[in-house]
């Protein structure tokens, strides 16, 4: 892809606890990145996350090794947007700023499927999509089992080309499959209680800056 086409291309937007990063957050977006041939991707670390308890670890170490995750990765950025601001972290708020920002250019908020049928409990939800596309990645044992309500939502705005997320600014909702990795931060910080190595569940220069602290 041209330098041209880079800055054209649509955003990924990646948000999440990152409490704390691991390569079931890592493998899957940048499969999405490629595949959809974006032109950047940003990884938002929540703040106060609005849907579940205080994150175990600190803003600044969930910061710090989601840094040290994506620091050789070309094209993938971290944005500090809702640590800098105070109270809850609602990604409509985030999409909205980015909006500011980028006019026109396409964006596309990445979610995993977990996630996604959360989506009718977030904050002005159905706002999501005025300034973003949705890509959804499928994630072991979530099967698409939405409300009655919100399939007919998503229905309406589903496309299975990839294309339309370049060629619109937002609006669209498009499922995206991914190497299916069983991995996620609640078992990572069960075993990190239980003493227990996190080694290859997480980027290796992850597991460095944990294990030089004592844990994992
Ligand atoms: P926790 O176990 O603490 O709830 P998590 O592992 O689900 O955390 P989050 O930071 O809450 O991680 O997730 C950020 C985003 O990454 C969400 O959209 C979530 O669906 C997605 N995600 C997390 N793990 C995976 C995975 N293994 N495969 C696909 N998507 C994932």
């Amino acid at each position: 892809m041209s330098q041209e086409d880079r800055v054209n291309s649509p955003i990924g937007i990646f948000g999440g606890t990152f409490d704390p990063v691991h390569l079931g957050h890592m493998r899957p977006v940048l499969e999405v990145y490629e595949t959809l041939g974006l032109g950047e991707l940003r990884l938002i670390p929540a703040h106060v996350p609005p849907h579940r308890s205080t994150p175990q670890f600190t803003p600044e170490l969930r910061l710090e090794l989601l840094r040290r995750a994506a620091a050789d990765v070309p094209g993938f950025v971290v944005d500090t947007r809702e640590l800098e601001r105070s109270g809850k972290s609602y990604m409509v708020d985030t999409l909205a700023s980015l909006r500011e920002e980028f006019p026109t250019r396409p964006l596309c908020l990445i979610l995993g499927m977990d996630s996604f049928l959360s989506l009718p409990s977030w904050h002005r939800w159905e706002q999501l999509a005025d300034y973003a596309h949705l890509v959804v990645m499928d994630r072991p044992g979530q099967a698409f089992t939405p409300e009655p309500k919100f399939g007919v939502w998503v229905q309406a705005r589903r496309t299975a080309t990839p294309e339309a997320l370049h060629q619109e600014p937002a609006g669209r909702v498009y499922f995206q499959a991914v190497t299916q990795l069983s991995i996620s931060a609640t078992r990572i910080r069960a075993l990190m209680a239980e003493g227990r190595s996190v080694r290859f569940l997480v980027p290796d220069p992850v597991w460095v800056a944990l294990h030089e602290r004592g844990l994992g």
